[in-house]
């Protein structure tokens, strides 16, 4: 098992629930890094593409997928795609990926796919100056514990858990914890959480509050002081293939986005100064 590099910081958004809000994380935290200076690669898990389509790349420019990385046709520089964001890019993914667990099953690597992509992109960029030079990796998961998502686990050196303000949120929030153990047993000692951020608060709403108290109660400074609220400006900007940073910079979902950036980089400084 190859070391993780120390830079970039590789972040998964990882919940096995869908529509917590883990693509809109992806694609909405990723242009508000770079939008604060970092350079940031976001890597689409999941075969529905939604990371990808959300960032404005069509079906018919994903030449080179993530399928392709994983599978080990091809290399992650290969699979770069430039957005409209200055600093950002994505490695797309295609429906390709729903077979690649069979595909890859009896390799005995086939949990560590990404994180060698990862580790080969290092390399290269360090001696080709046409390679970004990323200071984040954020992996945008599927909504399962499949092989994709070990992938990016055993990629990552941190896991950011987006849970929406609902009565079930913390449902299956100890099987993803389970989960990021044995991982970090057996195939990555390096992961840590990185925390815990709520999405689609609505304010409107008495149970949202209530949803807000109990996580921070039960998960402590896990938790983020950001909670993204219920903003229908995040929802429309992914048709137009744009993140809400750019279709409506003062929405209170961009600013919130905004401030879960500068959080994050505040608790990764922290983290630096604790080594
Ligand atoms: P996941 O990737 O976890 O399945 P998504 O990010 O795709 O979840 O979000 C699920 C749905 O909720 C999407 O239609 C998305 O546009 C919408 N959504 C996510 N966050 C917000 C928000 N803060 N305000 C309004 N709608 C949101
Ligand atoms: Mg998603």
């Amino acid at each position: 098992m190859s070391v993780l590099p120390r830079s970039p910081r590789v972040l998964a958004l990882a919940n096995q629930k869908g529509g917590v809000g883990k693509t809109t994380t992806a694609i909405n935290l990723g242009t508000a890094l770079a939008a604060i200076g970092e350079r940031v690669l976001v890597v689409d898990l999941d075969p529905q593409g939604n990371a990808s389509t959300g960032l404005g790349i069509d079906r018919s420019q994903r030449e080179i997928s993530t399928y392709d990385v994983l599978y080990g046709d091809d290399t992650l520089a290969h699979a770069l795609c430039e957005t409209a964001v200055p600093r950002l890019w994505v490695a797309p993914s295609t429906l390709d990926l729903l077979g690649l667990e069979l595909e890859i099953a009896d390799a005995p690597d086939r949990a560590f796919r990404l994180r060698k992509a990862i580790s080969d992109y290092v390399a290269a960029a360090r001696e080709r100056s046409d390679l970004p030079d990323f200071s984040y990796v954020l992996v945008d998961c599927p909504p399962s514990l499949n092989l994709l998502t070990i992938n990016a686990l055993s990629a990552s050196h941190s896991i950011l858990v987006p849970l929406q303000c609902e009565f079930f949120a913390l449902e299956g929030l100890s099987q993803l914890l389970s989960t990021v153990e044995q991982v970090k047993n057996a195939l990555n000692p390096e992961l840590t959480i990185h925390g815990i951020v709520l999405t689609m608060y609505d304010s409107r709403n008495n149970l949202s509050d209530q949803v807000v108290a109990d996580v921070r109660e039960t998960m402590g400074d896990t938790v983020y002081e950001t909670v993204i609220p219920r903003n229908v400006r995040v929802s429309e900007a992914p048709s137009y293939g744009k993140p809400v940073l750019l279709y409506d910079l003062k929405c209170s979902g961009s600013q919130s986005y905004l401030r879960l950036a500068s959080e994050i980089i505040q608790r990764e400084r922290r983290l630096r100064e604790a080594a």
